[in-house]
This record gives structure tokens, sequence and C-alpha cells, in this order.
């Protein structure tokens, strides 16, 4: 299963990417998750992408790319791969195509959750996150069950630089001008399957799953 997640920020795709990397049994490639470990790590990518992260503006294409075609030659994409948050602009869908042109493959599905802006705003802003594991909650929609403390590993929990609301509106923005035109883009290639993401999260899965049948 070669599997793509779109969808504007605040749409689901990590919470409904946990669930389906568990189901299809497939590596989970994130751009964010990437990009949000290098800075962990202080590497020069991580601080070079945190200049445009903390202003919500898009990594530019030079630097997304090749990590993603280095990350589709790994050993474990060879059964297939679930891409979240990547592409998100059209050349990056461009390179896409011509890397996996390249390997012989295609992709299966383009899942498309979408998700209006209010609701988005409300989940952006009341993200939190763990900072050992990575694992996503949410102030009213999903506590964890202990105050600040992640159910899976015990980490800290943290709202990330990004989730503030004014830098929020700026990514929406983003996503609109430069995200969306994949929208057109995977239409006319009859690839994409368009999902409600405005339903509780197992819904959402549900739905998923059966688009991907
Ligand atoms: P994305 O990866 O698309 O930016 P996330 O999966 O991180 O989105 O979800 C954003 C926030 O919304 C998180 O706090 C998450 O817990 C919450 N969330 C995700 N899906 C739903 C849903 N169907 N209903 C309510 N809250 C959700
Ligand atoms: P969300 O799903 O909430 O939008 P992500 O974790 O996917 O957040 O991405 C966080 C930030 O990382 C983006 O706002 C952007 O700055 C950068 N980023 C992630 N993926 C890409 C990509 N494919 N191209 C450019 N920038 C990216
Ligand atoms: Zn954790």
């Amino acid at each position: 299963m070669r599997v793509v997640l779109l969808g504007p920020p605040g749409a689901g795709k990590g919470t409904q990417a946990v669930r389906l990397v568990g189901r299809y049994n497939i590596p989970h490639i994130s751009t964010g998750d990437i990009f949000r470990k290098n800075l962990k790590e202080k590497t020069e990518l991580g601080l070079k992408a945190k200049e445009y992260m903390d202003k919500g503006l898009l990594v530019p294409d030079a630097l997304v790319v090749d990590i993603v075609k280095a990350r589709l030659v790994e050993d474990d994409c060879a059964k297939g791969f679930l891409l979240d948050g990547f592409p998100r602009t059209v050349d990056q869908a461009d390179a896409l195509e011509t890397e996996l042109d390249k390997l012989g493959i295609k992709l299966d599905a383009v899942i498309n959750i979408e998700v209006e802006d209010d609701i988005l705003i409300g989940r952006l802003t009341g993200r939190l996150v763990c900072r050992k594991c990575g694992a996503t909650y949410h102030a009213t929609f999903n506590k964890p069950k202990v105050d600040a403390v992640c159910d899976l590993c015990g980490g800290e929990i943290y709202t990330r630089d990004d989730d503030k609301e004014e830098t929020v509106k700026n990514r929406l923005l983003v996503y609109k001008d430069q995200t969306q035109p994949l929208i057109d883009y995977y239409t006319k290639k009859d690839m994409l399957k368009t999902i409600n993401g405005e339903t509780d999260t197992d819904t959402v899965f549900v739905k998923i799953c059966k688009a991907l049948e």
C-alpha cells in the first residue's frame, strides 16, 4: 500500500497516520516529524527548517525533496509507505512522481481529509504533543489521562511553537495558496479520495480504510 495523506494543518493526518500504519504495517513518513527530530538534535537541517516553521511558512522544496527521496529507497519502504504532509506543493508532487517512476512504482491513492477552517483553528490551538515520543493529544477532545504527561511513554507534553493562533492562521493561508492546488492535481490523475474529517477519529479512520479497499 502506497498512500499520501493530504489535508490542511489540523485535519487529523498525523492522528490517522498512526492508526493506518498499524493496520497496514507500513512505515509512516512525516516530513514535519523529520524536521522536528532534526531540530531536537540541533542538526543544520533542523535549524534551517525552524526559520520557516516558526513563521508558518513551508520549508523550501530543495530541503524537503531530497530527504523524502532518500527515505523512500530505504528497505522498509519496499512493502509500501504512508506519506504524511508530503507533497505540499505541485513541485514536490512532480518530484515525487519522477522518483516513483524511477523506482518503477505508483501511488495507490491520495487521501484528502477535509475540515473547515474554524474547526481547524480549534484543533491546532488545542493540540498537545509528547516531547519524547511525538504522540498527539488535544486539550479538549483527547486529553492525556494525567495532566501534561504522555499516556504512552510518560514524557512531557507541550504545545508546538507553530500552534499559536497567529501562526496557525498563516499556515492555513499557506495551505490554500500552495497545497490546495494538489487537490486538482490528483483529481486529474484520478487518484484522489476525499474524506470528511469533521467527525470523530474512529469514524474518519473507518472511512479512510473503506476508501483504500
Ligand atoms: P494534522 O497532522 O493534520 O496537522 P493532527 O492529527 O495532529 O493533524 O490533529 C490536530 C489536532 O486535532 C490534534 O490535537 C488531534 O488530537 C485533534 N484531532 C485529530 N482528529 C480529530 C477528530 N476527528 N476530532 C477531534 N479532534 C481531532
Ligand atoms: P501540520 O500537519 O500541522 O501542518 P506538519 O508537522 O506536517 O504540521 O508540518 C509542520 C511544518 O513543517 C510546516 O508548517 C512546514 O513549515 C514544515 N513542513 C512539513 N512538511 C513540509 C513539506 N512537505 N514541505 C515544506 N514544508 C514542510
Ligand atoms: Zn510520549
